[in-house]
Formats: structure tokens, sequence, C-alpha cells
């Protein structure tokens, strides 16, 4: 029979994790015929008693297995540890929360059998999200989209369904800093969306506040694009283009007529704007270049502590 392994990664989910499993197992038995489930909890240095239910649960069941890490590396380390540690034909990759229904898993299976290579899910509304989160969400698939070659779907939730050889492929792009939603979009393949209707957290609460979520769309900005380069150096040009026409305009003045000193005041703005441009120039470069530092680092994404 063939094996579908399933990855969730876990921060501070001692309330979620029974509860996914129950509704999980339900799925596993409709579909026992076709398909034998492989769970794989990745703990992501949660501060509560993730860890010990995980340790419960695998001693539990035989196909429920946990990788724990010395501290919190964020979702995408453990994404990617849990990725690593899968060998079955189809892999899933799905939150702990509930959020990501379990019982999608058989339309989804259904899919993959037609012959696409991923099945995604994406979120059909917004519905219960604070309205500034949705706009800046809305913003950001938008902006993504027109700078970044690689598309990015709107609302698409890392809850996917995916042959053996796309994760392969997603496992072959050994970059350090990892920007999930973009390497899953950039690896291509056959992707069939499934649309399903925004649901809440079955208990705990998000790990993502505003800032971080701002500070996730940046990184997705600057692993995924480098138009923000390209703004600073197009600026950058036409700005010194029309200094040097202004310039000439200038020498040409006081020739012709002299020139009686005045508009220092425009003088001033002037050379606050154009410094102020080179500084956002070079915060920009700044960026890009802390993430080649990091890169050349080649420090493991993760570190296990434990397994089970
Ligand atoms: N998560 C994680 N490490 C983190 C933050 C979150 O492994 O540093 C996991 C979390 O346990 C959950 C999933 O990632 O299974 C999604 O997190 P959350 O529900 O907080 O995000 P949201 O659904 O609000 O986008
Ligand atoms: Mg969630």
């Amino acid at each position: 029979m063939k094996k579908l392994s399933i990855v969730i990664p876990c921060y501070n989910e001692e309330k979620t994790i029974i509860p996914f499993l129950n509704a999980c197992k339900k799925v596993e038995e409709r579909m026992s015929d076709e398909l034998s489930f492989d769970y794989i909890f990745v703990n992501d240095g949660s501060k509560d008693g993730t860890l010990e239910i995980l340790r419960e649960i695998s001693s539990k069941f035989k196909n429920t297995h946990y990788l724990s890490f010395s501290r919190n590396f964020g979702k995408e380390a453990a994404l990617l540890a849990g990725l690593e540690a899968t060998d079955g034909e189809f892999i899933t990759v799905m939150d702990a929360d509930l959020q990501d229904p379990p019982e999608l898993l058989q339309e989804m299976y259904n899919k993959i059998k037609e012959g696409y290579d991923v099945v995604g899910t994406r979120r059909a509304d917004r519905k219960g999200e604070p309205i500034i989160r949705s706009f800046f969400a809305k913003t950001f698939y938008w902006l993504i989209n027109k700078i970044s070659s690689t598309e990015m779907v709107d609302g698409a939730r890392d809850f996917r369904l995916m042959t053996r050889q796309v994760v392969d492929s997603i496992l072959e792009l050994n970059e350090v800093n990892r920007f999930s939603k973009g390497l899953f979009a950039w690896v291509g393949y056959n992707v069939y969306y499934i649309s399903y209707e925004n649901r809440d957290r079955v208990a705990g609460e998000t790990s993502w506040s505003f800032w971080s979520l701002l500070r996730y769309s940046m990184d997705g900005f600057i692993n995924f694009s480098e138009a923000p380069l390209n703004i600073a150096t197009w600026t950058g040009s036409v700005s010194f283009i029309v200094s040097i026409f202004s310039i000439l305009f200038i020498v040409c003045r006081k020739l012709l007529f002299g020139d009686p000193v005045t508009g220092w005041a425009s003088l001033v703005s002037i050379i606050l704007f154009i410094g102020g441009l080179q500084l956002l120039a070079l915060g920009i470069i700044g960026k890009y270049i802390a993430k080649i530092f990091l890169e050349t680092k080649k420090r493991p994404v993760y570190i296990i502590k434990e397994k089970g």
C-alpha cells in the first residue's frame, strides 16, 4: 500500500494536537484501503507541554513520530525538518490547529490520482481576519506577483498534498533563508487548487503578530525578487540624469543672466531628498547583503535535540 507522510509543525500546540490527531484518525480510517498514514510532528521549541504530548502519542501509535528542536527555529525550519524526515510516496503539510481540515485529504488525493503533482488549498475568503491584516495580505500578494517572476497564489495555504518527486525537488533547494510559499511555487509542476472556507483555530492562539507577518512578507520580497534593488538603481539613475540637466541649466543661466543667491531653501531640500534616496538604496542593498551573509555561513536551518 502507498504511504502518505503528514508533516505537522507545532509551536505551543498542547491544546490542539489531540483534537488534530483524532480528526486525522477518522480520515485515516476512511482512506485505509488506499493509503497508510504516517505522522511526523515537529516540535519547534514549544514552551508548553507539546513535547510531552508528542512523546506520549508516539509511544502509543506506531505510525506517529516526532522531531524536537533545541529551540524555536520558526515554521519554515520545522517544515524543512519534517519534509526531510518523510519517506512516503505522498506528502502533506498541515497545521496542528485544524485550520487545515483533514477531511479534504480524500478530495485532494483523488485529484492526485487524476494526474496532478500537487494539490494545494486556498482560503475562499478571509472571514474572521482583522480587516487591516486582510488589506496588507492582499497588497502583499498583488505587489509580489507584480515584481517577482514566481507566481504566488493569494490565500494559498501551506496545506498541500505533493508527490515524492515534488518534495525531492523542494529539498534540492538548499538555501538557508527559506520562504516556503515561494519555494513551493518556484518548483512548478501541475498544481490544482481546492478552495475552502476559512476556519478558526480549535484552541490556542496564533503565533503571528502583525509585525512578524510584516517581517515575513519582507522576507518574501527579498528572497523572491530583485525588484527592490532595481528600484534603487532606477531612481538613482533618473535623479542623476535630472541633476546633470539642472547643472547645465544653472551654468547657462549664470553665464547669460548672472546669478543672485536665492533658493538655498530649495537646495537644502533637494540635498535632503537625494540623501534620503541614497540611504534608502543603501538600506535595500544592506538587506540583500545580510541575506548573503547568512547564506554563506551555511549554518544548519535547525538543530534536532530529540527524536521519537
Ligand atoms: N508554527 C511553528 N513555529 C513557529 C510558529 C508556528 O511550527 O514559530 C506552527 C504552528 O504550531 C501551526 C502552524 O505553524 O501548526 C501555523 O501557525 P499559526 O496557526 O500560529 O499561524 P496562522 O494559522 O495564524 O497563520
Ligand atoms: Mg493557524
